[in-house]
């Protein structure tokens, strides 16, 4: 499989670079920057036979079967249909648009298309979640009644840029990891949030969009979801509780993109250290994304997965912003 990197980002060269190129036959043919200097300099450094400026050129290089869209958010639509249109399979980052009309719009078109899209969720491609979901539909906690997302981190300096600056580009903690635990809520308990209700806040790093977020979600199923993000926290760890009638799952530092942390069930029957899988997350994430391709399987997180993690954090921002609660408005999402 050959793919065309739309966009010279961070996370491409710190993770999924790599992961393509663990794939059987995966090959990087070219990449795409706004900046034909920078373009060219990533492409010596990654090792990619050719750069450009244009989306337009890559996408028609016929010999590109897939692209990995990595760009700040609010490029994400355009640059996904202009893949679709010239017949190309899609990874695209989270959050997939700026609204969910335009990630609808994009899924639709690759269904049309006939091409594999996929949203970069890697939490559901972890040993560790994948380990707490089949302890979930095993029963072994019975009836789900909450869940806690803990998920304060301490941004990166050499991530503090149009994340904690500009609304325009897509910045702000919601839809940055929000949006993750809303995946990681609906691929644990296999269902969608009905309606939210949140507060938000800048606590020493946004400068113009939000940089803390608190909200309560409720499910259909009557489960509660309690989430905490924010890119503030040095010390706070990162955690994912699943509280049953029969028993409790307590997962800590899961929520991150490297295969560690620790999940502890506890029933009547006492506390158990429950094993789970070391692999990459990010090749799992490719793997899965190639056997789609092959007509083997579907992607860990497929389109409308990125739809639907974006209405939610969209949700609890607007509920954020307007003091009320919000029904999840999932658009046209099935
Ligand atoms: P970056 O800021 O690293 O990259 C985004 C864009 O910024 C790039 O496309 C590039 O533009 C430009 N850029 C990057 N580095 C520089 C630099 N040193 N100087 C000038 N311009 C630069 O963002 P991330 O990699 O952190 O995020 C990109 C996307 O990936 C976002 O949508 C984000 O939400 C998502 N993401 C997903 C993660 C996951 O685990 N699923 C984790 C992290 C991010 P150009 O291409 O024009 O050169």
């Amino acid at each position: 499989m050959r793919w065309a990197l739309i966009g010279a980002s961070t996370i491409a060269s710190e993770h999924v670079i790599g992961a393509i190129r663990s794939t059987e036959g995966g090959e990087i043919v070219r990449v795409v920057s706004g900046s034909p200097e920078r373009g060219a300099e990533y492409a010596r450094t990654h090792d990619i036979p050719a750069s450009g400026t244009s989306v337009e050129e890559a996408v028609s290089d016929a010999s590109v079967d897939a692209v990995y869209i990595s760009t700040t958010n609010e490029k994400h639509f355009a640059q996904a249909m202009a893949a679709v249109e010239a017949g190309r399979h899609v990874l695209c980052e989270k959050p997939l648009a700026m609204t969910v009309e335009e990630a609808a719009g994009m899924v639709a078109a690759a269904e049309k298309a006939g091409v594999v899209f996929a949203t970069n969720h890697h939490l559901r491609c972890s040993g560790s979640h994948r380990k707490m979901r089949a302890l979930i539909k095993e029963g072994r906690i019975g009836d789900v009644l909450s869940v806690r997302v803990f998920h304060a981190v301490h941004l990166p300096g050499h991530l503090q840029g149009w994340r904690i600056n500009s609304a325009e580009a897509g910045g702000g903690v919601i839809p940055d990891i929000t949006v993750h635990d809303a995946d990681v809520v609906r691929f644990l308990l296999g269902e969608d949030p009905v309606s939210v209700v949140a507060k938000m806040a800048v606590s020493g790093m946004g400068q113009g969009v939000e940089d803390s977020a608190m909200s309560v979600w409720n499910m259909p199923s009557g489960a509660m979801v309690m989430s905490h993000e924010s890119f503030t926290h040095p010390f706070a760890g990162s955690g994912l509780e699943v509280h049953g009638t029969k028993g409790s799952i307590f997962a800590r530092g899961v929520m991150t993109q490297q295969p560690v942390g620790k999940i502890t069930l506890v029933t009547e029957a006492g506390e158990e250290d429950v094993p789970f899988s070391g692999h990459n997350l990010y090749a799992q994430g490719l793997a899965d994304f190639m056997g789609a391709v092959h007509g083997g399987g579907r992607p860990a997180a497929d389109g409308w997965d990125g739809v639907k993690s974006l209405a939610v954090a969209l949700a609890v921002r607007e509920a954020a912003q307007s003091g009320t609660s919000q029904t999840v408005d999932y658009g046209v999402a099935p």
